[in-house]
This record gives structure tokens, C-alpha cells and sequence, in this order.
């Protein structure tokens, strides 16, 4: 199923998920999934390191195990920096042997130990050449609070509606931990003309470490209140936890308050998170 057909009238809710460390027995992943079916979410996404597969099972594995066993539709994450024209395709025709209609297409990080590939400069040229190519709905990333590489806020949209035009049928937001940050985005891309549906990405707190490097490495702020927070349980870990969920909590229902297209929660694999999450804003 395309999940552009989803964002009907209805707010979506989704999950986030990534092939399984080398680390990590590869039975874990299908338990995680196992856990997030019951949840009912409308799809999930897989991620792929930017920098190739890691042994195990694929992103294109686990996009067609959730769908073709779980019966969700699911999405494949698709970075172009370190690929070429020919290497795209080749993955696209795997998707489409599998039975994956959906792909986000990233340019994805740039790593200075790889020499990235010249096909594809930005997530638009990749957007544009999959268009091209097959019967795919195309999701694309956006960045509430800019991407870090972009000159302003402003600049970024620009190259946003960029990817819309190029064909991009929905958006992912970036996390983000202020709300507020998500609306002023929302009426600026809406000045901009960009109107497809926006899912706001949300990771919940769940340790000191975790979101110190996710913060780093995405350049997302933290409000005072999260700050406040973090600081008062810093010797606590429990009830850091406790109070990021209930952070996200609140977070997912304004959102929804204020017509939020769909909440993308990022699980980082970790399905007793998302099982909390999910129940405490069912509805
Ligand atoms: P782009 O849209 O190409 O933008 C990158 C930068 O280039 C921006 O600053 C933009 O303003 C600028 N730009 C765009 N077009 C132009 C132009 N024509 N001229 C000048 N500047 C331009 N990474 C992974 O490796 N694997 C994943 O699975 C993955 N999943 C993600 C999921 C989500 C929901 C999000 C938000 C990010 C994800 N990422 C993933 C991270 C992503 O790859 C990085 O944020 C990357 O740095 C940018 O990717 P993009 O597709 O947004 O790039």
C-alpha cells in the first residue's frame, strides 16, 4: 500500500525502526516488530546507514518481512550520497521484487572517510531520478529547526520545496523537542506552497547519553523546560526516564491538538518505549 493514501482526514501515527547492530542477535528485531504490530501503527519506517548495510538483515528484508508478514505497509530508507545511478537501481528493482512501494529519499550524511559518489548532490536529484524510474511513493526528510548544514531556516524550505516539486509525496520532520519550533515551520512551508502532509518526528528522552548524541548529531535545540528536566534527575536514570516519556507524552498530544498531519516516533528499537508511548495516546 502507498502510504501517501494514508493522510486522509485522519492523523497518522507511525514508527521508526533500524536493522539490527552486528552486535545484536538477529531474532530481536522480529520480537521489536512483533510488539510494534500490536500497536496498530498506520506504517513503519527502516532506516540504512548512509555508509552501506551492516551484516544481517536489511533494510529491504525487514520493509518486506513488515509487510508481507505483518501486513503494515512500510517504508525504506534510501541515503544517495554514496551511491551511484546504477546502484540505485538495482535497489529499487530489489524493492520492487519484495512488494516495497514506499522509499524516503535522503542524501544522508557525509562521512569525511568516504569519498561520496557524484550521481546524486541532494535528495531532490535522487527524488527526481526515482520518479523516473517506478511506481514508487516517495517520502522526503524535512528540518523544523533548519538542517545544520543550511545558511537559515529560510534557505532550507527552499530546497525542501525543492524535493515536493521534484516529486516527494509526504514529509518526516527531523526531532524536535520544542512544539513551537514545528508550527512556526508548518506556516512557513505553507507561505512557501508546500502543502503535502508533514508527520512531526518525535524521539523521546530516555538517558542523558542517548540524547546528548542525538542532539549533537542533529543539531535539534532543548528547550528550557527539557533542560530543567535533564538537569534535576541527572543522578537519577529512572526518573530521567520517566520524565522524557511523559515529555513526549505531552508533546504528541498538542500536536495532535493543533492538527498535526501524523507523529513519526522514532523507537530506536526499543519497543517497551514505544509500547508506553503508544497506549498513553491512544485514543
Ligand atoms: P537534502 O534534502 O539533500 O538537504 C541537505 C542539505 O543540502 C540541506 O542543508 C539543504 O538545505 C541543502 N540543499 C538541498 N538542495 C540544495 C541545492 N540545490 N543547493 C544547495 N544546497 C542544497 N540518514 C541516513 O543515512 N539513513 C537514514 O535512514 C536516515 N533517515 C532519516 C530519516 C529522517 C526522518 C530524517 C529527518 C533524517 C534521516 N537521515 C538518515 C539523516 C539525513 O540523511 C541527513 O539529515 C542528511 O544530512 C540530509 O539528508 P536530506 O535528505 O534531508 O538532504
Amino acid at each position: 500500500m502507498k502510504v501517501q493514501s494514508l493522510f486522509q482526514n485522519r492523523q497518522i501515527f507511525s514508527f521508526e525502526v533500524f536493522p539490527p547492530k552486528p552486535d545484536v542477535p538477529i531474532g530481536k528485531i522480529y520480537e521489536t516488530l512483533a510488539t510494534l504490530k500490536n500497536l496498530n501503527p498506520d506504517f513503519i519506517s527502516v532506516t540504512y546507514g548512509a555508509g552501506g548495510s551492516v551484516p544481517g538483515a536489511s533494510t529491504a528484508e525487514i520493509c518486506a518481512y513488515i509487510q508481507n508478514q505483518l501486513g503494515i505497509p512500510s517504508i525504506a530508507h534510501l541515503p544517495c550520497i554514496n551511491e551511484t545511478k546504477e546502484s540505485v537501481l538495482e535497489k529499487l528493482h530489489t524493492f520492487r521484487e519484495l512488494g516495497i512501494e514506499n522509499v524516503l529519499a535522503l542524501r544522508g550524511d557525509r562521512n569525511p572517510a568516504v569519498e561520496p559518489k557524484h550521481d546524486f548532490s541532494y535528495a531532490a536529484d535522487l527524488i527526481s531520478f526515482i520518479s523516473q524510474h517506478g511506481e514508487f511513493d516517495i517520502a522526503a526528510a524535512c528540518y523544523p529547526e533548519g538542517h545544520p548544514e543550511a545558511a537559515d531556516l529560510d534557505t532550507d524550505i527552499l530546497h525542501l520545496r525543492e524535493k515536493v516539486q521534484a516529486g516527494a509525496s509526504h514529509l518526516i520532520s527531523q526531532l524536535f523537542y520544542s512544539n513551537r519550533d514545528f508550527y512556526v515551520f508548518r506556516e512557513k512551508i505553507a507561505a512557501a506552497g508546500i502543502s503535502v502532509p508533514v508527520e512531526a518526528g518525535i524521539m523521546p528522552v530516555t538517558s542523558k547519553k542517548s540524547i546528548e548524541r542525538m542532539v549533537s548529531l542533529c543539531g535539534a535545540s532543548i528547550p528550557k523546560r527539557l533542560a530543567k528536566l535533564m538537569a534535576r534527575y541527572a543522578d537519577d536514570p529512572a526518573a530521567l526516564k520517566a520524565a522524557g516519556l511523559e515529555y513526549a507524552i505531552e508533546q504528541i498530544l498538542e500536536l495532535r491538538k493543533n492538527g498535526a498531519d501524523g507523529i513519526h516516533l522514532y523507537t530506536m528499537n526499543n519497543p517497551d518505549v514505544a509500547r508506553y508511548i503508544a497506549e498513553a495516546v491512544s485514543e
